[in-house]
């Protein structure tokens, strides 16, 4: 008898995605004539950049001739691509990586949520909260989060690290044994950024607890203050102890070409049951060369345009337009008298729901009086209470209407 994996039974994730649509839904049937604005998923909108585009066209020529066909290439990314980003990345901000310490992948989603299985089961992960789902809900499936709690919203074995308004959406240190932290900045959903004095307190707890983190920074383009870190590995000592994840998806428009990257420098440790240990760098080329077959060829040559002088200024000016779109929504709704936090460095703004409005209450009120589609603050952990999420990945047209719609609504 073919048994299931019972640790899915404790999923609860889909329930934020699958609710928003159902009562958008529901909305629709209802007025069929309303135009619906949606300001929800973190999905970008504008094509991709020129460069990209010309990168692969190149590619998919190369690929009708014979002697510049390629089949199967390295599991952990071609050359050309590795040295780009390194060159660009890293070694720009004076930060030494080696090819081998890169590994290219087709999703930055797929590489936070594989990860978790070269780490022991025993091994207690603490995540901020509110939180990117996919941290929990991998380890909740790998058998490591314990029994969801209805009451608490939270499960018994993860270690959950509020951020609020009261603590400027700052996590404190765990005050438990952790093992495996994972930390995203800029910050999805609160928008919110640390700065470097704040994560190197991070980087020294996990070096004196012999902790791993796992930083996922998907959103580092949209960083516009200078001295906000751009990669963790500007924080001294953090090449010992930190796994850094990006993406192409939202700096370049990749989001359905699929392309990203994880770094795992070869200074970083994990322990075996002997207290061995081991280079978690060889763990995860093992997982990479046994599980993946490496991402496509056209797919690189298009990330490696976005290294060009002519890449890197049409992305410039894709993040230019979308941070256009979220001055707009945080000084819109900042005028409003509402508490508005993140849209400065990453393209989410988090809201302090007006009168003490629960996220889904707020979410039925800009559905029914304005017709606009956001995610309510508490799908992303029970610290999202009161909290709502607007991204600023629409067109102009759309974000400017949405604001102007919100202005006249009353609170
Ligand atoms: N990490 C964070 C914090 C995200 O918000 C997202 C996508 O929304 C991802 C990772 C996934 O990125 P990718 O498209 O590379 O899978």
């Amino acid at each position: 008898m073919a048994k299931i994996n019972q640790n899915y039974k404790q999923l609860q994730g889909s329930y934020l995605f699958a609710e928003v649509a159902r009562r958008r839904t529901k909305f629709m049937s209802e007025n069929p004539n309303a135009q619906i604005i949606s300001l929800g998923i973190g999905d970008v909108t504008r094509p991709l950049p020129e460069a990209v585009l010309s990168g692969l066209h190149e590619a998919v020529d190369e690929m009708a001739e014979a002697g510049s066909f390629r089949g199967y290439g390295p599991e952990q990314g071609y050359d050309f691509l590795l040295n780009a980003i390194i060159e660009n990345d890293y070694k720009a901000r004076g930060i030494d990586l080696k090819t081998n310490e890169v590994f290219v992948s087709d999703g930055s989603k797929c590489d936070v949520g594989n990860i978790q299985e070269i780490f022991s089961l025993d091994s207690v992960v603490a995540v901020t909260d509110p939180v990117y789902p996919v941290y929990v809900d991998t380890n909740v499936m790998a058998g490591r989060s314990g029994e969801y709690v209805k009451d608490l919203n939270r499960y018994s074995n993860i270690v959950y690290l509020p951020c609020n308004a009261e603590n400027n959406f700052i996590p404190s240190l765990p005050d438990k044994k952790v093992d495996l932290i994972y930390l995203c900045y800029p910050n999805n959903p609160t928008g919110m950024t640390l700065s470097k004095e704040e994560l190197k307190k991070w980087v020294d707890f996990a070096k004196a607890n012999k902790c791993i983190i796992l930083y996922d920074s998907a959103y580092e383009a949209y960083i516009q203050e200078k001295d906000v870190p751009r990669s963790i590995y500007e924080i001294e000592g953090a090449k010992e102890v930190a796994i850094e994840f990006r993406s192409f998806s939202k700096t370049a428009g990749f989001t359905g070409v699929r392309c990203a990257y994880t770094v795992v420098p070869k200074e970083v440790l994990a322990y075996d049951e002997e207290g061995n240990a081991v280079p978690v760098n060889d763990l995860w080329n093992r997982r990479q060369t046994t599980k993946f077959n490496g991402c496509s060829y056209i797919t690189q040559k298009g990330a490696a345009a976005v290294y060009t002088p002519e890449g890197k200024a049409q992305i410039a000016k894709l993040v230019d337009y979308y941070m256009a779109n979220a001055k707009i929504i945080r000084e819109g709704i900042a005028g409003l008298g509402i508490q508005v936090f993140g849209g400065v460095n990453a393209p989410y703004i988090w809201l302090k729901t007006p009168n003490n409005m629960g996220s889904w209450e707020f979410f039925d009120k800009l559905l029914n009086e304005a017709n606009i589609v956001g995610t309510p603050g508490v799908g992303f952990g029970q610290s999202g209470q009161g909290y709502f999420r607007l991204t600023a990945f629409g067109s102009r047209e759309n974000t400017e209407k949405a604001v102007e719609r919100i202005k006249n609504l009353q609170f």
